[in-house]
């Protein structure tokens, strides 16, 4: 049975995604990068649900930002002005997708933003970290951010299109490298993100709608944007 699909938001197919890894360009991880996210994957194992609320607190920070740009800047919102986070849940392709309407990254805030860690302190941390054995509420109280989508999913495709620059790909298997490529589609989301998590065999649990609503009730109580959630009930 084919997902149901919100309208006016498109997705990328096998095929186009297919092509990211054949000729995108890679680029690699910085070390500190590569150590968090082994970190995460090997402490969070039994909390992987987090992934949801970091994910879910990323879209919300990005549309505060267009949010804020839009009060000085009347043409910043152009004709995206629902701003709003979707979940599609889709049990056919095993993936589920969260697209916002914020304000998106550039070519650079992707390569940046998303390949190395500009928080201060995350190298001291790690080390005192590695220190210890038993660190799952130290690293639960850091936030672990976007590297916490590889809790669910073996690879991570984002799509993402800010108002100075064209709509990029960024695709990762959390192994030592991500590639980027600009969206031979040209401009699909108009302004936001997109991340697509192909959800690992023993994840599948986050593709039910019941689990979805649950987690998307917890983790919603304090953002301001509506979050519409789109999942088959089998
Ligand atoms: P933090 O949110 O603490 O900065 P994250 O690892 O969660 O750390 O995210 C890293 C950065 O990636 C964010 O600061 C932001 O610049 C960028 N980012 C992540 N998700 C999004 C998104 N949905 N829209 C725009 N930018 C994003
Ligand atoms: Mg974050």
């Amino acid at each position: 049975e084919p997902a149901l699909k919100p309208p006016g938001v498109s997705f990328l197919t096998e095929d186009q995604e297919a092509k990211v890894r054949e000729s995108g360009q890679a680029y690699q991880f910085e070390t500190e990068v590569n150590k968090l996210m082994k970190l995460i994957i090997n402490s969070l194992y039994k909390s992987k649900e987090i992934f949801l609320r970091e994910l879910i607190s990323n879209a919300s920070d990005a549309l505060d930002k267009i949010r804020f740009a839009s009060l000085t800047d009347k043409d910043a919102l152009g004709d995206t002005v629902d701003l709003k986070i979707t979940l599609v849940a889709d049990k056919e392709r095993q993936t589920l997708t969260i697209t916002d309407t914020g304000v998106g990254m550039t070519f650079k805030d992707l390569k940046s933003n998303l390949g190395t860690i500009a928080k201060s302190g995350t190298a001291e941390f790690l080390a005192s970290v590695e220190s210890q054995k038993n660190n799952t509420n130290l690293i639960g109280q850091f936030g672990v951010g976007f590297y916490s989508a590889f809790l669910i999913a073996d690879r991570v495709t984002v799509v993402s299109k800010n108002n100075e620059d064209k709509q990029y790909i960024w695709e990762s298997t959390s192994e030592s490298d991500f590639r980027i490529i600009e969206d031979p589609r040209g401009n699909t989301l108009g302004r936001g993100t997109q991340i697509v998590l192909h959800v690992k065999k023993d994840a599948l649990e986050y593709l039910e709608q019941s689990k979805l609503r649950q987690l998307v009730q917890r983790y919603s109580e304090f953002i301001n944007f509506p979050i519409y959630l789109w999942a088959s009930k089998t």
